[in-house]
């Protein structure tokens, strides 16, 4: 369940350095060296993170940024620009195209990491690596050990996913598609019952901890955790 990182980079040497830096960080990394080849990538299987050179072969990395943020599916995909240009007019240009960090060339793969850290943290808490906590529920997604109370909890692949995601989003209801999204990824085919199925494990798994009743169900609407009882 390591995060995956697109990296879109021209400047093989560059390139390299990042990728090396990411995958020794935990993160897996897969590669493009233009604007199109990003497309392709992305239209494929939605990568967790886009590293992305302002400077490419065809088209500048903005307008692939900024085609990002206009379509419903990669709206919030977490973004971070990579260029030489460090003027202020181009920063506020990217941020103000929906960049969720700018890293100015050269940098060192410390220092991206950090910010790819500090990103996910804002975005994606699950995926940053660290303990996850809500009510007496802890998760660590790196030691894949899950608490109650200080008790270890036993459970499946998929519910330690799911259960990350909502630790990540506490109180927040969400629909089985959402889930489906959020958990398995969006390019894969699973009906919506089976989230039923994984919910009514991670119920299981909680309940000889006496935590079941975190994990909630919303009538017609999906699920969510949640420590209140006003459903
Ligand atoms: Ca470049």
């Amino acid at each position: 369940m390591a995060p995956t990182i697109l990296v879109v980079e021209d400047e093989p040497a560059i390139q390299e350095l990042i990728a090396y830096a990411c995958r020794t960080s935990g993160f897996e990394v897969r590669r493009a060296d233009s604007v199109r080849a990003a497309r392709e990538a992305i239209g494929g299987e939605l990568p967790d993170l886009v590293l992305l050179d302002w400077m490419l072969p065809d088209r500048p990395g903005i307008e692939l940024l900024r085609d990002l943020r206009g379509q419903e599916r990669t709206r919030d995909l977490p973004v971070i620009m990579l260029t030489a240009k460090g003027n202020e007019a181009d920063r506020v240009t990217g941020l103000d195209a929906g960049a969720d960090d700018y890293v100015v060339k050269p940098f060192s793969p410390r220092e991206l990491v950090s910010r790819i850290r500090a990103v996910f943290r804002r975005r994606a808490p699950e995926l940053a690596g660290e303990a996850l906590q809500y009510g007496p529920i802890t998760l660590d997604a790196g030691r894949h050990e899950v608490l109650v109370n200080g008790q270890p909890v036993k459970m499946g692949l998929a519910e330690f996913k799911l259960l990350g995601f909502f630790l990540a989003h506490p109180d927040r209801v969400f629909t089985r598609a959402q889930l489906l999204d959020g958990v398995w990824g969006d390019h894969v085919f699973i009906e919506e019952r089976t989230v039923d199925v994984h919910m009514l494990r991670l119920r299981k798994a909680l309940a000889p901890h006496d935590a079941q009743h975190l994990v909630q169900t919303v009538r017609g609407l999906g699920y969510r955790l949640s420590q209140r009882s006003d459903r």
